[in-house]
């Protein structure tokens, strides 16, 4: 049975995966590097769940813990992203088909957001799990939809695939998503651990799927907009998306 590795950067961004596992069995609960792992069952599926903080070297450190540590086979990282795409609004789901490190830059050694040495700027999530997020995200919103929207007063959410780009800063001013923008006009979303998880899974041949609710837009309202939308609603997004995702792929 596959062991599947579920990690958010922030606590509300799990929902209530570790509660769903406490009344599914025993958890054993194991302390590595600072940070808590949750061994046990959600949903039919074996899951390791665990919160690695905030950026890129939390989300690597956390990944390598869990694929060499907990043995995982699949690694899923659930939480929110900055909107960047004109087309992207708060409360809509982004699965990130691929990823991309927009704060990498070693050039002229280096084209810009290449990985030295490793000769690629874009690592593809696994295009199976990011399937079965899709469809768990559709039909959350398909359930749920119009109730958040009319509870939370969002538009009616939308389900994207694409690009999303991470980097170790909260982007939060007109300028800086505007310059997101021109540089990476493909990207949906922006956020701070996607891209790193991808690459240690590319490393290690470990598949691995994210799935992002945006909580704003990358703008100067970004920070208030990320402060409202992580109490009040990521963890129901959460919630909604993974019990859906894990029930399919149980
Ligand atoms: N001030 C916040 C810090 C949040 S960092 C605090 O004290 O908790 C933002 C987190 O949400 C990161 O884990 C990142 O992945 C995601 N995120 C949401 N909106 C973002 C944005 N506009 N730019 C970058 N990351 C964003």
């Amino acid at each position: 049975m596959t062991m599947l590795g579920i990690m958010a950067a922030l606590p509300q961004e799990l929902g209530d995966l570790v509660a769903q596992m406490h009344a599914a069995g025993a958890v054993e609960t194991v302390t590595l590097g600072q940070r808590e792992y949750h061994v046990g069952h959600a949903h039919g599926v074996r899951v390791v769940a665990t919160l690695a903080r905030i950026g890129k070297v939390a989300a690597a450190a956390t990944a390598s813990a869990l694929i060499h540590v907990f043995k995982v086979d699949a690694i899923v990282f659930t939480g929110v992203a900055g909107g960047v795409h004109a087309n992207v609004r708060v409360g809509d789901i982004v699965i990130g088909d691929t990823l991309l490190q927009h704060d990498l830059d070693a050039s002229p050694l280096f084209p810009r957001y290449e990985v030295p040495l490793l000769a690629r700027s874009h690592f593809a999530a696994d295009p199976s799990f990011s399937d079965a997020l899709a469809l768990a995200a559709a039909s959350f919103i398909a359930d749920e939809g119009s109730a958040l929207a009319e509870r939370f007063a969002v538009h009616a959410p939308r389900v994207h695939r694409g690009l999303i780009v991470s980097g170790d800063r909260f982007v939060a001013s007109n300028e800086g998503v505007l310059a997101l923008r021109d540089a990476l006009p493909d990207a949906l979303a922006v956020e701070m651990e996607g891209a790193a998880l991808a690459q240690v899974c590319f490393e290690h041949a470990v598949p691995c799927a994210v799935v992002r609710t945006i909580s704003d837009t990358a703008d100067a309202a970004a920070p208030e907009s990320f402060a409202e939308f992580l109490v009040a609603i990521a963890g129901a997004y959460s919630s909604g998306i993974l019990v859906r995702f894990l029930r399919s792929v149980h």
